[in-house]
């Protein structure tokens, strides 16, 4: 069987500092893998820096704004330099904005494409040539139940997670000689800071999701740790372009 084993490896974790990204890093760490928590919130950082470094290995924070291509460039530049390297790199930060489309600005509309797509093509392509070089390497980017389901109160959320899932197929084919993977995750409805306020901002919500929900719960954060250190290891050496979900059979019921 091929290796799960993340010893060596260094992984950058974008909003890795809470919710689901901390879920996905703690388990990389878990597997021994060293990592870099990418966020704005510095106190948040440093908190899962703590967590991860208790886990046993090497964890620095950097403050980021992933939007800001000048700052993306040069936060690849000071994890190399930091933690040696650049084997995994995990695009999870997002944001919502919850109106419907003819009510949605503009520039609300470009902040969340900004925040959940483009954040993940500069950070893509800033960590391609060291990937290219070191002759492998993983991408793992979170889609969402929008990467595949419409919804009247998130338009430029599920525009943003339906072009995710694109832009990793055109990584996964770009970068398959480079021998560099790329996958999407696709959580269902997960208990984080995002979906509290979506709780509050949509009436019923709590209780659709869990009816429909065949596991019959919202989810953990703690659910990303093991497809994260699968999508990260050689395991996954001859899976790529997928969007995986992971979502408790939300999904799948008709
Ligand atoms: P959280 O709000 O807990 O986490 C979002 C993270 O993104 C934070 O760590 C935040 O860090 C970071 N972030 C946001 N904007 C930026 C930015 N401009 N620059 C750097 N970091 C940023 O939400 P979740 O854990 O729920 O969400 C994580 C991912 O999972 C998102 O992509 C979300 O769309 C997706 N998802 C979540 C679902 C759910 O049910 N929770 C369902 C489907 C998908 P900081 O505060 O430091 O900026």
């Amino acid at each position: 069987m091929k290796s799960f084993d993340l010893k060596g490896r260094v992984a950058i974790v974008t909003g890795g500092n809470g919710g689901i990204g901390l879920g996905m890093a703690r388990g990389l760490a878990d597997a021994g893998a060293d990592i870099a928590v990418v966020g704005r919130n510095e106190e948040k950082s440093k908190a899962a820096v703590a967590d991860l470094k208790a886990r046993g290995v090497k964890a620095i924070a950097v403050t980021t704004d992933v939007t800001d291509k000048t700052a993306v460039a040069r936060m690849v530049g000071q994890v190399a330099s930091e933690l040696g390297r650049v084997d995994i790199l995990v695009n999870n930060a997002g944001i919502n904005i919850r109106k419907p489309p003819h009510v949605l600005e503009a520039e609300e509309w470009e902040s969340v494409i900004d925040t959940n797509l483009t954040s993940a093509f500069l950070c893509s392509k800033a960590v391609h040539p060291m990937m290219k070089v070191a002759g492998r390497g993983k991408v793992i980017n979170i889609g969402s139940m929008m990467s595949i389901f419409g919804a009247s109160f998130a338009p430029a959320y599920a525009a943003s997670k339906g072009g995710i899932v694109q832009f990793t197929r055109a990584c996964a084919c770009a970068w398959a000689p480079d021998n560099i993977q790329a996958n999407a995750i696709l959580p269902g409805w997960i208990d984080t800071d995002l979906t509290k306020r979506a709780r509050l901002e949509v009436g019923g919500l709590h209780e659709r999701v869990l009816a429909r929900t065949p596991a019959a719960r919202w989810g953990a954060i703690d659910d990303f740790a093991g497809i994260a250190v699968f999508l990260a290891s050689p395991a996954s050496d001859f899976v790529t372009g997928t969007a995986i979900p992971v979502d408790g059979g939300y999904s799948i019921v008709g």
